[in-house]
């Protein structure tokens, strides 16, 4: 059976990541995950005060995008791939908050998206690849074969992300992470570049009320709809 793209994009904490690794594990295909890509020059960007608070340095950002190298390597234990920054993992460092909070600045800067999104393309060029993002079914994978658009409430998609934070240790408050989604949503939905928004063909799944199972199941049928299609 022919190898299809599947481009996932939505709003943050909508489950996009989860549901793109359950797919990419069912059909066998690589699992992309291009926010860690944006949160990896972040963390970058933090590290090498390129941005401190909320003010950020583009020239010296622009400058430093050809000292930064992502890669993506397969852990076999968790089933799926973890990205590193010139060689380290930084899997972990870059779900932070404090990344969280500068994240939606960095990945408003065109140069840094170009950057990215060529990555992306490069390793979306076989096929038999589920990405998920903001762009992947606009900017990214204009041809995708199955492009999904996800949606929840706010409040549904802060507390799973405040859930989240809890569980890894985190001291973080409830609205703190409510905010963040806001914001977050907000900068992403209206920055010039590739701004999030739904592409014409995506199909629009809002799983405030789904459960993870009924959600997955839904979604498998219309990927089987789409394999048939491209027999
Ligand atoms: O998916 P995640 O929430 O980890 O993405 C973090 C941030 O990275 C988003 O809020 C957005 O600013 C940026 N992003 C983007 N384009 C993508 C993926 C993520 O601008 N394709």
């Amino acid at each position: 059976m022919q190898n299809i793209t599947i481009a996932i994009d939505g709003f943050s904490s909508t489950g996009k990541s989860t549901l793109a690794k359950q797919l990419a594990k069912h059909l066998g295909y690589i699992y992309v995950d291009s926010g860690a890509m944006y949160r990896a020059v972040s963390f970058y960007a933090l590290q090498n005060d390129i941005i401190t608070g909320v003010v950020l340095n583009k020239e010296k950002l622009i400058n430093a995008l050809q000292d930064i190298n992502l890669n993506f390597k397969f852990n076999s234990e968790l089933g799926y791939s973890e990205i590193y920054l010139n060689g380290v993992n930084i899997e972990k460092e870059i779900r932070t908050m404090e990344v969280s909070g500068v994240v939606s600045i960095i990945s408003s800067v065109k140069e840094v998206r170009q950057k990215l999104v060529y990555q992306q393309q490069k390793m979306g060029k076989a096929k038999g690849i589920v990405m998920d993002g903001r762009d992947i079914g606009t900017v990214v994978f204009p041809d995708a074969e199955l492009k999904l658009f996800m949606t929840a409430s706010a409040e549904i998609r802060a507390q799973r992300r405040y859930d989240e934070l809890v569980l890894r240790g985190d001291n973080v408050s409830f609205s703190a992470v409510l905010n963040n989604v806001q914001e977050r949503d907000f900068i992403d939905s209206n920055r010039e570049d590739s701004p999030l928004i739904k592409a014409d063909d995506a199909i629009e799944i809002d799983n405030s009320s789904l459960s993870m199972d009924v959600q997955f199941n839904k979604i498998l049928e219309l990927v089987n709809k789409t394999l048939e299609s491209y027999k």
